[in-house]
């Protein structure tokens, strides 16, 4: 039980946890709402005590003057008797009344000697000056009576209350509203802390889980959306997407480095191979010396290529966020890209289609779109047998969508694939790929591109037919028709 505790207290040692904040602000809105019952009761009691005192000495006083009336001239031991008597259901006498009532009752002879006094404050003066003669207190009332017999003065009833009977009360009412507050207090406070526990208890169990992920386990570990309840629900689910995403992230990174290592492994072992020949044999062998020192040469401007690449596909990641503006006329590029091929390969027949009826603006930036139609263009030559022809055709598709496709008549593809040659590094024939410069990043980079461009791209694609890349992009609705 002690560890328990003591792990709670752990748990939430922070003072400014969400569970104390919440627990201290349910505790007095509980708190104030619970103590108004006690409060009003209590004041309502005081209410009525001190109307019922106010109502007892006002019939003691009149069941006092009524028997001095009654009495006659030389009743010295009548006002004694008078006093002595027993006169409420509690059987006590009325002076032991007038005590627990805290009411000073005196009565004076005509000569103002006195003749009976219930407490020992002398309240003689009060006899000519009335009630203002006597030291005033809270709470404190005087009564001054004359009694008459045959119209001369007979006697005098003077009554004096202090006040100490409603403080005394008074005090006890707030003794017990003040025990009363204090039990609430606590019980609220226990009420409140486990109302406010159980409400952060999902989102303690998220701290929890959030604390136990890493790099290893963030694959596997998902908060369980059954646990929580409303916006519960709906936190934990963007939690998890956004796990999912830090989880493919994660992979694509850890992917991406052994790709990486695994295609420079192997122009570093030509280059260290053809290193270690020369200094074996090679130089002394001008053949062996030239020979090695060329095939180095196109490993290094191989690798050169490959990490121009790899920055390439890296920074097609976030066109999305960098050219978020930018703007392209598509036919003006793709004539001039068109233009460089013909001069670039002569011995190629290139065929621009272009159904445009007019130039459209596309969102791209300009060296982006030229660089997807490079890479297109020259994976067509590149895989292109003896018909040396390539198609290039512009059009607009589904209104929205700028369309530009590039067909050519090579060795073409197999079904499986067409659905990998958009993965990094995939070349479907890699020997023949690499004799040809082929890193299998072109694709990669070019789908990267258009993707940050919310466009797509797929082929179309027969092995032994030729290829058909079709690449869209939405138009920007500036210039329409
Ligand atoms: P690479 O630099 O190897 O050409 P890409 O990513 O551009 O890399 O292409 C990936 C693979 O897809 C290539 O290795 C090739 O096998 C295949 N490929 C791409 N374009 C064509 C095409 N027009 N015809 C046939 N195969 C192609």
């Amino acid at each position: 039980m002690k560890k328990f505790i003591q792990k709670q207290i752990n748990k939430y040692r922070n003072p400014f946890s969400l569970v104390w904040k919440w627990g201290f602000l349910l505790t007095i809105i509980l708190f104030l709402i619970a103590a108004i019952w006690p409060i009003a009761t209590t004041y309502n009691s005081w209410q009525q005590d001190k109307n019922q005192y106010e109502e007892d000495v006002s019939q003691i006083d009149q069941y006092i003057i009524q028997r001095l009336n009654q009495l006659s001239e030389d009743s010295q031991s009548d006002i004694e008797d008078l006093f002595q008597k027993k006169v409420t259901i509690t059987e006590e006498s009325l002076q032991d009344e007038l005590h627990n009532k805290d009411m000073n009752v005196q009565v004076f002879s005509e000569n103002q000697t006195q003749r009976y006094h219930s407490f020992n404050e002398n309240l003689k003066p009060a006899i000519d000056k009335g009630a203002e003669a006597l030291e005033k207190t809270q709470n404190q009332s005087v009564r001054v009576e004359t009694i008459y017999h045959e119209d001369q003065p007979f006697l005098y009833y003077v009554r004096k209350t202090s006040g100490n009977y409603l403080s005394e009360v008074k005090q006890n009412l707030i003794k017990h509203l003040l025990i009363t507050l204090g039990c609430l207090l606590f019980i609220c406070l226990i009420v409140a802390f486990i109302v406010a526990l159980s409400f952060l208890s999902p989102l303690q169990k998220m701290k929890r889980l959030l604390k136990t992920i890493n790099a290893d386990n963030i694959s596997d570990l998902r908060l369980n959306g059954n646990h929580y309840q409303g916006e519960m629900t709906e936190i934990s689910e963007s939690i998890n997407v956004l796990l999912d995403k830090m989880s493919a992230f994660i992979e694509h990174q850890t992917r991406f480095v052994e790709d990486v290592s695994h295609e420079l492994r192997t122009p570093v072992a030509v280059i260290e191979g053809h290193l270690k020949l020369l200094n074996r044999w090679g130089k002394e062998d001008p053949e062996v010396l030239d020979e090695s020192l060329t095939a180095s040469l196109h490993e290094i401007q191989r690798m050169k290529v490959l990490v121009q690449e790899m920055l390439d596909l890296t920074r097609a990641g976030q066109v999305d966020v960098q050219f978020a503006d930018e703007q392209t006329p598509v036919r003006d590029v793709v004539q001039s890209v068109y233009q460089n091929f013909q001069i670039l390969y002569p011995d190629f027949n290139f065929f621009l289609e272009d159904d445009l009826k007019q130039e459209y603006q596309i969102q791209i930036y300009r060296n982006h779109l030229e660089q997807i139609l490079v890479i297109l263009l020259d994976n067509a030559v590149k895989y292109s047998l003896d018909r040396k022809e390539i198609h290039i055709t512009v059009s607009v598709e589904a209104i929205d969508y700028i369309e530009i496709a590039i067909q050519d008549f090579g060795e073409g593809m197999s079904r499986e694939d067409q659905k990998k040659v958009f993965n990094r590094f995939y070349r479907v024939d890699k020997a023949r790929s690499r004799e040809r410069g082929g890193n299998g990043l072109g694709l990669s980079i070019a789908q990267e591109l258009i993707n940050g461009y919310k466009g797509s791209i797929f082929v179309e694609s027969a092995p032994g037919a030729g290829s058909n890349f079709h690449v869209r992009l939405p138009i920007l609705r500036l210039n329409d028709e």
